[in-house]
């Protein structure tokens, strides 16, 4: 019984294994919790698939008729890596045994046949999606079977799991006969790598480029407030500075009137022209800057802008 991991939780552990891990667009809050009504977790295990099919990521991602995405948490290509697709509950194991479930929990071997399919395995279970044809004639590369015993390791490690709560689909859904390879093969595998530890010393997480941001209702405010009370009244410092040195380098600001933090009437009559600039007249280029004309100036001079 865990917590399932956040979602910059499975980063760190899966790139502290050893994994490089591509970030499927939406995946942090990619989930059926909310649909369905019902939490994922507490986890007990991981579940391994193959795809049967090719360059199915994307489907992975969105689902199918009848079948709404996530399918996966993660998604293994071929050739392509180990991607993140969804993070909390995922359309992946459907109805499994309970018998199952309750020996990966306990972490009981070998596993008891599943016979039954009843229980809900998408409640407990992560799941990743390899890639494969799945005839039983479609190779593994060796770099793409690496990957999955990493990311099982991973999670296991995490968690503070043996190799015993790692499983194939067709060991817990009756009828199932995917992963097309030998589960006691890949859990030895993945003992072998949870004794080795993790192959990258764990650093800190990678920063991601930040831009900085100007608050929309603040700098509105900002506008209002300072051209009419006393000189250099300052409402909202940083905003105003990221707006005035964007209208410097437009031309519409001189250089002498920038950077002191106050939305004075020559910034409020700068950016009246930028308004006139991108088509806006009358009461819509009254100088107190809009949603639409605040983002044309961030994307040109380096901010973003928040509601
Ligand atoms: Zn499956």
């Amino acid at each position: 019984m865990a917590t399932p991991l956040t979602a910059e939780q499975m980063l760190t552990k899966l790139t502290a294994e050893g994994l490089t891990v591509h970030e499927y667009p939406g995946w942090k809050t990619h989930n059926r919790d909310d649909e369905t009504g019902k939490a994922f977790g507490p986890v007990v295990g991981v579940l391994i698939h193959h795809t049967a099919g090719r360059n199915d990521k994307d489907l992975c991602y969105r689902g199918r008729t009848g079948l709404p995405g996530p399918l996966s948490h993660a998604w293994l290509g071929k050739t392509a890596g180990l991607w993140l697709l969804g993070n909390g509950r995922a359309n992946h194991a459907g109805l499994v045994d309970l018998d199952v479930v309750n020996a990966l929990r306990a972490e009981v071997s070998p596993l008891p046949k599943d016979d039954q399919a009843n229980t809900d395995g998408n409640d407990c279970l992560y799941g990743l999606e390899i890639e494969n044809l799945g005839d039983g004639q479609d190779p593994y590369p060796v770099e793409q079977y690496r990957r999955a015993v990493l990311w099982a390791a991973a999670l296991c490690r995490a968690h503070g799991w043996s190799e015993r709560s790692v499983a194939g689909h067709k060991e817990v859904q009756p009828g199932k006969i995917d992963p097309s390879f030998d589960m006691d093969v890949f859990r030895a595998d993945v003992r072998a790598q949870l004794a080795k530890g993790p192959t990258v010393v764990v650093t800190a997480p990678k920063p991601t480029p930040s831009r900085p941001r100007v608050d929309l209702s603040r700098l509105v405010a900002a506008a209002r407030k300072d051209p009419g009370a006393a000189q250099g009244h300052v409402t909202y410092m940083a905003g105003t500075n990221l707006v005035e040195a964007a209208l410097v380098k437009e031309g519409l600001l001189g250089r002498r009137y920038a950077g002191d933090g106050s939305f004075g009437s020559l910034t409020r009559d700068a950016y009246a022209k930028w308004q006139r600039r991108l088509g806006y007249s009358g009461s819509a280029a009254d100088g107190i800057p809009g949603m639409t004309s605040l983002k044309k100036l961030g994307a040109k001079h380096g901010f973003d802008v928040v509601a």
